[in-house]
Formats: structure tokens, sequence, C-alpha cells
């Protein structure tokens, strides 16, 4: 296709603003997908994505529309995969930033807005939902205006759900996005912006290319590893795979597949050039995403260690942001300490383990890292509480810290504030958006925002706040480790690092909530929360003697079978801690500490 008739596209907006629903509407219009086989949430590929109604990975899809060529790529909202917004940004020219009519501007509408604007892209800015009821298209185009510094009459209105003003806005995407710029005749260069495993066909790498061209049965090599392989298919997704015998010139988006099953020798954001006259330089990658939250991961069966593996490698490479190292417990014995964007990203991760290579785990309670420096000058970086340094020798401990932004309407800003204060937070400074909604910014440890804290802020706000969050270096904090014990022995996943003043309430509460978790065993169990040698409370789990099948003596034998499966059914997710069972739930109990 000739340069001049493309153009990339993504569909930027806060969680729910309607960039799926959107998309659908797109692929209708624009014919790739008729009106029998559509189904909502068309591109939202994943069963979980399907049913929790969120986007996790971006999706690239080839749209003929007036004589051009469409590349759209729908992308996920929430914080926690802003990597996956960044990653897609770069392989487009235009971004079009959808805003709910009935809801304004939103925190990852900015912070998508700020990302979009640093890719250099152009934006056009729209106003979605426009068939609600409460839909406020001229106050909220008057916001967005003055955000993006446009006329409020160049915001567009549309409908995802009805397809109102969306042929509009697909004739104003070719009006109003540049089209690719590249070298036809340069040596390829194709930027890998996703790659997915396939069971059947291996690795499928998701390109864009820059320059030159990619054809069928040519030899490639990998930029960053120096692996070269043979293109066995390439091709344009519209809506599903589709072969293309010209291969891919510059500017178009599109896939390719070499046969390879090592997961690693396709590394997202990885030039792919020829093997024959290839680029000497390299395109600018993407920043690898840092992970901000650890978890210890092990299979409750530890036989599925090396499953548990194979499944981390496969999916790492679907999600460039994941990283995982072996570590031992004690308590849990052979797993991986995992490091993740976020809460959010942690549970898809888990779940996805879970269900696309049926593996049973146990998570132990996130955090986030800390940098221990001893009296001695010695430094230490802390991804495993277990692993903080107890005695008397350590100098300082430092935490992370982010700078968050709240949006809300300005009657919650004393409930906001007050948690963001009970929370360690210092205020940067706050703006009126409009008459009646307010961004607060603070700076707060990025060990009090990720449990509980997006919950609360939304129960205090009634669901109308938002948040957003990027790191911002480190702090020093008053931290220590609190250990919790069973039978006198500290399980190792069950310590975690608190501030010093909520020390005391943590471990009242986790020896609580373990007792109620914990079920009662043949033998007595103490539970003791300690700092140090310093034991801050105690709770006593009573001894039973659970005798289920005497209930039935002389009974049917079907009913003392049930019996049985019914006891190994509730063991399924238990794990042996020295002699105690504990229940998966109470490795993540401190999550619900409040
Ligand atoms: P995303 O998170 O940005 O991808 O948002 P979705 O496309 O999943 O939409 C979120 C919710 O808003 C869903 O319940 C949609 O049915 C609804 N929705 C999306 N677009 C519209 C629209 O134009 N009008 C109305 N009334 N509802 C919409
Ligand atoms: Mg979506």
């Amino acid at each position: 296709t000739d340069p001049a008739l493309i153009r990339n596209f993504c569909i930027i907006a806060h969680i729910d603003h309607g960039k799926s629903t959107l998309a659908d509407r797109m692929l209708q219009i624009t014919g790739v997908v008729d009106d029998r086989s559509m189904r909502a949430q068309y591109l939202d590929r994943m069963d979980i994505e399907r049913e929790r109604g969120i986007t996790i990975k971006s999706q690239a899809v080839r749209l003929p529309w007036d004589g051009h060529v469409l590349n759209m790529i729908d992308t996920p909202g929430h914080v926690d995969f802003t990597y996956e917004v960044s990653r897609s940004l770069q392989a487009c020219e235009g971004a079009v930033l959808l805003v709910d009519a009935a809801q304004g501007i939103e925190a990852q509408t900015l912070a998508n807005l700020y990302l979009a604007m640093s890719a250099d892209l152009h934006i056009i800015p729209v106003l979605n939902k426009i068939d609600l009821p409460a839909a406020q298209p001229e106050k909220f185009a008057e916001e967005l205006a003055g955000l993006i510094g446009c006329d409020p009459s160049d915001v567009l209105k549309v409908s995802g759900k009805t397809g109102v003003g969306v042929r509009e806005l697909l004739d104003h995407v070719v009006s109003s996005v540049p089209a690719p710029v590249g070298d036809a005749d340069a040596a390829a260069r194709a930027l890998i912006f996703d790659s997915v495993y396939d069971t059947y066909r291996g690795v499928v790498t998701y390109v864009r290319v820059m320059d030159g061209h990619l054809g069928k049965r040519e030899r490639i090599l990998m930029m960053s590893t120096n692996a070269t392989h043979e293109t066995l298919e390439i091709g344009v997704i519209s809506p599903e795979p589709k072969t293309s015998d010209l291969g891919l010139g510059v500017g178009e988006v599109g896939y390719l597949i070499t046969g390879v099953k090592d997961v690693r020798q396709s590394r997202v954001g990885d030039t792919v050039t020829s093997a024959v006259k290839g680029a000497q330089n390299a395109l600018a990658g993407y920043e690898h995403p840092k992970p901000m939250v650890f978890s210890g991961l092990y299979p409750i069966d530890g036989d599925e260690y090396p499953e548990l593996r194979e499944a981390l490698d496969k999916l790492q490479l679907n999600d460039a942001a994941l990283i995982y190292e072996p570590e031992t417990s004690a308590a849990l014995g052979f797993g991986f300490r995992v490091g993740f964007l976020g809460l959010l990203h942690m549970e898809i991760v888990r779940e996805r383990l879970e269900r696309e290579f049926g593996l049973s785990l146990i998570s132990t309670a996130p955090n986030v890292v800390y940098r221990v420096v001893m009296e001695d000058g010695a430094e230490l970086t802390v991804t495993n509480p277990s692993e903080f340094p107890t005695g008397g020798k350590i100098s300082q401990v430092f935490e992370p810290v982010t700078k968050s932004t709240i949006l809300a309407p300005s009657e919650f800003i004393g409930a906001i504030m007050e948690i963001c204060q009970g929370r360690r937070g210092q205020l940067l400074g706050m703006d009126y958006l409009s008459e009646d909604r307010v961004e607060i910014r603070y700076t707060l440890p990025l060990g009090e925002i990720i449990f509980d804290f997006f919950d609360q802020l939304k129960s205090r706000t009634r669901g109308y706040a938002s948040l957003d969050y990027e790191p911002a270096g480190e702090q020093e904090a008053d931290l220590v480790k609190v250990d919790i014990l069973l039978q006198g022995e500290a399980v190792d996943a069950f310590s975690a690092i608190v501030h010093k003043d909520k020390a005391y309430t943590y471990g009242v509460d986790m020896a609580k909530k373990l007792r109620e978790l914990i079920p009662r065993q043949q033998f007595e169990v103490p539970i003791q929360a300690a700092i140090g040698a310093r034991v801050i409370a105690r709770e006593n789990i009573r001894a039973i003697r659970k005798d289920v099948l005497a209930k039935c003596y002389g009974g049917d034998i079907s009913r003392k079978r049930k019996l049985l499966e019914k006891q190994k059914e509730g063991k399924k997710r238990m794990k042996m801690v020295g002699r105690v069972e504990v229940p998966q739930e109470a490795f993540v109990a401190a999550l619900s500490t409040d």
C-alpha cells in the first residue's frame, strides 16, 4: 500500500469511556466484521477481558475506509497498563482521545493525553456516549478544548453505542492524521510492538514497519539478540489474521510468524531488519517498564514448579512488564518472586497462569521495593519482606513514592485530603478544571496506595473520584518488619514491611485475621505477630478433633464417599506450613487490612 494512503491511529481514554465499543462500531461500519458475526468487545479476545469488561492487551486491526487503509489500535485504560498504551503510541501518527460526555475528563484521560503528546501524535478530541440522557456535550467540549488548547467546536461528538458520528470521525482520521513517513528504499526496520505465543503457530510477532519492506520467505534479523529467522508467514489483522503475499511496506502494521517456539527470541521493543542487507541502527525501543509491586508465586503442588516456570516464560512474551526470578521459601518451597506494575496486573497474571496453563497457585501478599542502607554503608534492595535485615545495624530505609493525581467533584475535597493525609501524603497542589471539578496532586508512598487506597477513595467519593499515579523517586521512611509466627516459627511468606506508627495495628489485625482464616487443626496453633524479638500480638486457634466419618457410622457408603470428597475439595487450596494447613486466602490477608 502507498504510505500516503495509510493512517495509523489509536484510541486512548480513561477506563469505561467507551474505547472498545467505539472500536466495535468501526469494525462494523468499515465492513470488516459483518452484522451477523458482530459481538460486543470484539477485539477483547481473552476470556478474562470479556468477563471483566476491560481491555488488557492492545489490539491492532486494519480497516479499509474511503480508499484508505486505517490501522486502528484499541488500548487498555487502567493505570497498570500504561506501558501497553505507550507501546501502541509508537506505532501510530494519531490518537483519538475519547471522553465520556456524561463524566468529563478523568485521571487517565490526562495521563494518556500526556503520553500521546510526548509521542508527538496528532490528537483528535472526541466526546463519546452523546446518546446518554445525562450527557453534557457542551460543558465537557469546553473542558476538553481547554485542556488541549483547541476550539470547543473542534471537539467531535459520537456515540460508540448507536454509531452516531462514527463515520465523520473516520473521515476526520483520514483528513487530519498525518500519513506515515519512511524510506521505502532503505534497509527494512520494523518495530515489534507486541508478541503472542500461540500453541499451534508458535510465536506471533506484531510489527509496524518504519522503513523498507518485509516479505514472505525472507531471512530476518532481530537486532537486539542478533538471532536470524525466516518469515514463514506475514500478513495483516482484519479482524482475523490474513496472509499477504506482498509483505509489509512503509507505515504498515501487521504480523509475522517465523516458526520460532522460544519465546525469548521475539522481544517487544526490538527492531526487525533483513538478515542480508540489514539496517545499521535499531529504532528507539521502549523504555522497559519497571515493576512496582512484588509478590511470591508458588505452585500448591510442588511438582508443578517446572510447569510454572514454563508458563511464566510464555506469559512474559505477551506481557513485557512481567519479570520474575526463582526464590525459595521455608514455608512454601520452590517458587518465584514476580514483579508487577500494580495490583490489577498481579491479579490478571495470576488468573491467566491458572486459566491458560492450568496451574494452582499460592500468591503471597504484595509489597513494594525498599532500599536499605546499613550502618557500614552496605546497601541492599529488598523485594521480599523476609529479606529485610533485622537487628540494629540499619541506618536508613527508603521507600518508593508516587506523584498521584486525583480528579473529583469539588464537594469531595475534604474527604480526599483526609484519606491522603492518613496515608502520609503531602499535598503538591490543586487546580479547578471547571467550577465544580478539581484536580488534586499529592506525593504518596507507593506502599500506601497499592492496596485498598483506590477502593477507599471510590467509596468516600461515591465513585466520582479517579486516580492516576506515576513513580516519583523515593523517600526515607521509618519502616519496620512485622513477622508472623505459627507455633513459634516465623513464616517467611507472612512477613510484611510497615510504617512504625502502623506496625502495632497491623500485627493485631493480621493475627486476628489469621485466626479466622486458618481452620482448626488436630492440635493447638498459637499465632504471634512480632517486630524482631518483641511480640506485639497473639491469638490462639484451638484444637479440634474433626471425626466426620463418625457421623455416618453404619450409613450407606455413597454418603461416606461424598463427605470425603467434600473434605478433599475444601483442602484443594491448602498449603502445609510446617504441620499447619493454611488456606490460600491467608497469604494475601494483608490485602484487606485497613
Ligand atoms: P473501555 O473501557 O473504554 O474500552 O469502554 P467500553 O467500550 O468497554 O465501554 C464501557 C461501558 O460503556 C460499556 O458498558 C458500554 O456498553 C458503555 N458504552 C460505551 N460506549 C457507549 C455509548 O456511546 N453510549 C452508551 N450509552 N454507552 C456506551
Ligand atoms: Mg476496552
